[in-house]
């Protein structure tokens, strides 16, 4: 049995289900986008033509109209069941909470036809945690992309022991399919591949300035000549935001909690957050 992708449900139109929408609508898929009031649609409906002019400028395969025609192909709505009623493929992009997450795949297993794959893009969760209220484990896995998902186009995939392979293989191709680089996780791990390599480097960088030991400049410089790699990490965390951060790190041991506080007295509290404030570890013209 060949499992076939074509129409594709995104729940949640925020940051990243906004994305995954139009890049998996300018694959060429039906896609049907699903939030949870009129003016979250409303929303969307905002950020998909950003999306459609960002793509104008930023994707050479976005000429010719083609940007406009996924944007205006993306069908939205409020009513969950009629948005999974045909869905081969639901992907879920719904806030990091996981009472959230865990009551709306209990209406999502009743909804979706026996046939219908759910993937969870969830950063910090793991599969595991939401397998059970799925009513389909087999059926259920992660599919997880990074922020800005035409240009950092990584998409890593994650089961369960529960995921049926034929599933897994099917959620990797489509991956492919709509222009993402899968990357495939054979067990369960918090983080995934990138943040798994990501966090530590960010923490270690801020552990140096934060120590007096180097100055965020010297930390780049040092990562960037030393292995070759365009931007550093203070560099990356400007690109982040650091509000991200400084709140995982708040909520850690002991040691997260000093770099949060070193994080906010210099930077946070003076407003310097990053590139969309137009300061951070550097500053940004406009
Ligand atoms: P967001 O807050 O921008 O968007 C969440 C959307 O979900 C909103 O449109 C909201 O109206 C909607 N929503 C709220 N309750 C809902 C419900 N019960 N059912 C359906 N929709 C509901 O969040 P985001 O940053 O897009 O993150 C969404 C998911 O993607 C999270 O699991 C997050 O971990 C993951 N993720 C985020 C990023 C990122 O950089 N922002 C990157 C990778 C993965």
């Amino acid at each position: 049995m060949t499992i076939e992708i074509r129409k594709v449900t995104v729940l949640g139109t925020g940051v990243l289900g906004s994305q995954i929408a139009f890049q998996t609508a300018f694959s060429g898929f039906d896609v049907t986008a699903y939030d949870i009031s009129d003016d979250a649609l409303a929303a969307a409906g905002d950020r998909i033509t950003k999306l459609a002019a960002t793509y104008r400028d930023e994707v050479p395969a976005a000429a010719d109209g083609k940007a406009d025609k996924s944007a205006a192909g993306i069908a939205l709505t409020t009513d969950l069941a009629a948005a999974v009623a045909d869905a081969d493929l639901v992907i879920e992009a719904i806030p990091e909470v996981l009472a959230i997450k865990q009551e709306t795949y209990q209406r999502l297993g009743e909804f979706a036809p026996e046939r219908t794959i759910f993937a969870t893009n969830s950063s910090t969760l793991l599969p595991s945690d939401i397998k059970d209220f799925t009513g389909r484990p087999d059926k259920f896995l992660a599919l997880h992309f990074a922020n800005l998902v035409w240009k950092y186009n990584t998409a890593e995939v994650m089961g369960t022991s529960d995921t049926d392979p034929e599933v897994y293989q099917a959620v990797v191709d489509f991956a492919a399919a709509i222009g993402m680089v899968p990357i495939e996780l054979h067990k369960e791990k918090a983080g995934y591949v990138l943040n798994s390599l990501l966090v530590p480097l960010l923490n270690a960088a801020m552990a140096l300035s934060a120590g007096g030991y180097a100055e965020p400049e010297a930390v780049d410089k040092t990562w960037r000549i030393g292995t070759g790699a365009p931007v550093g990490p203070f560099q990356i965390l400007d690109i982040i935001g650091l509000t991200t951060p400084y709140n995982i790190l708040a909520n850690s041991g002991e040691d997260g909690q000093q770099l949060a506080a070193w994080l906010k007295a210099n930077y946070i509290d003076k407003g310097k957050l990053g590139i969309a404030s137009g300061e951070g570890f550097y500053r940004y013209s406009a």
